[in-house]
C-alpha cells in the first residue's frame, strides 16, 4: 500500500509506494482509508522540532491521524463493528483499564498512545484500530468532513471547557481550522461577538465569513476595542488561545474581564512566564486547557451540530490533494489555506 513514512530524525518524510499493509489483532478492524487532513502537529513531525520530539515517536511509523475510511476486516473479538461500517478515528489511543480511563477521562489516560505519532497512522491505504477508537459515522456523512471531525473536536471539547456561552463575548487567539470551528460553535452555543486575532489575511477572510470580527495581531489594539465595545463588563467574557504564538497568553489574559474563563488549546513549544498575581490570584481568571475530545461525549456533540447544519466544516477544506502531493500539503500550511485533505490515491 501507499504510505507517507517518517523514517529519519531529521525534516522530510518519505511516500514509499509498496509499504507492508497493517496486521490487525483480535480487538482491532483493518480500515480502509477514504480520506484524511493534514494537522499542525503533522509539520511539526514533518519538520522533526522540539514540538515533534516532544511526543517521543519512535521511527520509523506511517504518519497521519485525522482519517475516516470503511472497515473492511474485524478481529475475532469485534462486536460493535462490521466490515462496511463507515468510521473516522479518534487518535487518542486509551488503554480502557488505568484511573483516567476508569473515571471516564480516556482522552487523558495514563498510557496514550497517539495515532500516526506514537502508533502507526492513516497517511497510507490502510490503518488498524482498535474498535475502542472508531466513531461510526453516518452513510451520507463524506469521508473528508468524517476525517475534520477529530481536529473539530478540540474546539467543541474547548468550549465544553468555558461552560455556557449565553450572551458572551469571545476572544480567539488564532482563526486557523480549529479557531474557525470555535468562531462557529461559539455562536452556535449563543455567544453574543466573537473577536478573532489571526496574521494571515486569507484565514481572516474566512473568520469574517463565519461572524466574527477579525483583526490582524499586530496592528490590533485590544485595550482600545475593550474600552469601546466591552467596557460594560470590563473585557471579554471568554477566550480561547489556539495559536502558541508568543505572547497572545499575556494579550488575552490582559483582554478578558475578571473571573473570566481562558481555555488553551494551542501548544507552545517552550514554558510560558505568566503573572500569577495580576491574573489568577487577583483577577481570579480561570485558566483550562485541552487535549483531544472526550470520548464520545464530544464526537456526538459535533455530528450533531454537523447534520443541524449549524457548523459548516465543508467550508473550511481549501485543498484536496493526492497522497503523492503530502510534502505540497505541508507547503500549504504555511499559506492560504484552511484544512487540506490528502486522499490515499
Ligand atoms: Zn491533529
Ligand atoms: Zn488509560
Amino acid at each position: 500500500m501507499r504510505a507517507i513514512v517518517k523514517t529519519k530524525p531529521s525534516a522530510g518524510v518519505e511516500f514509499v509506494e509498496h509499504y507492508p499493509e497493517p496486521e490487525i489483532d483480535v480487538d482491532q478492524v483493518l480500515v480502509e482509508v477514504g480520506a484524511t487532513s493534514i494537522c499542525g502537529t503533522d509539520a511539526h513531525l514533518y519538520a522533526w522540532d522540539a514540538s515533534a520530539q516532544a511526543f517521543d515517536p519512535q521511527l520509523p511509523f506511517v504518519m497521519g491521524h485525522e482519517c475516516a475510511g470503511t472497515v473492511v476486516r474485524i478481529g475475532a473479538n469485534v462486536r460493535s463493528l462490521a466490515v462496511g461500517d463507515r468510521v473516522a478515528a479518534e487518535s487518542h489511543i486509551f488503554c480502557g483499564a488505568c484511573y483516567m480511563c476508569r473515571i471516564g477521562n480516556a482522552h487523558n489516560c495514563y498510557n496514550l498512545k497517539l495515532l500516526g505519532v506514537t502508533r502507526p497512522g492513516a497517511f497510507a491505504n490502510y490503518v488498524a484500530l482498535p474498535a475502542s477508537v472508531c466513531f461510526p459515522l453516518p452513510p451520507t456523512l463524506p469521508f473528508d468532513i468524517g476525517a475534520l471531525f477529530e481536529p473539530s473536536g478540540n474546539a467543541v471539547h474547548a468550549v465544553q471547557r468555558a461552560g455556557n456561552l449565553d450572551g458572551c463575548s469571545v476572544l480567539i487567539t488564532g482563526a486557523g481550522p480549529i479557531g474557525l470551528v470555535l468562531i462557529q460553535l461559539a455562536f452556535a452555543m449563543g455567544a453574543s461577538s466573537v473577536v478573532a486575532l489571526e496574521p494571515n489575511p486569507f484565514r481572516r477572510g474566512l473568520a469574517a465569513k463565519y461572524g466574527a470580527r477579525a483583526l490582524d495581531p499586530a496592528k490590533a489594539d485590544l485595550d482600545a476595542i475593550v474600552r469601546a465595545d466591552y467596557a460594560r463588563h470590563g473585557g471579554f467574557d471568554v477566550g480561547f488561545e489556539v495559536s502558541a504564538a508568543p505572547g497572545t497568553h499575556e494579550q488575552i489574559l490582559r483582554a478578558v474581564r475578571r473571573e473570566a474563563i481562558v481555555v488553551c488549546i494551542g501548544l507552545p513549544n517552550r514554558a510560558i512566564s505568566l503573572d500569577i498575581s495580576e491574573f489568577i490570584a487577583k483577577k481570579m481568571i480561570v485558566l483550562k486547557g485541552v487535549f483531544g475530545r472526550r470520548i464520545w461525549e464530544t464526537w456526538e456533540i459535533l455530528l450533531a451540530l454537523v447534520e443541524a447544519k449549524r457548523l459548516d466544516l465543508a467550508g473550511m477544506i481549501t485543498h484536496h490533494l493526492s497522497i503523492r502531493e503530502f510534502e505540497h500539503g505541508i507547503a500549504l500550511l504555511k499559506s492560504d489555506s484552511a484544512k487540506v485533505i490528502i486522499s490515499p490515491n
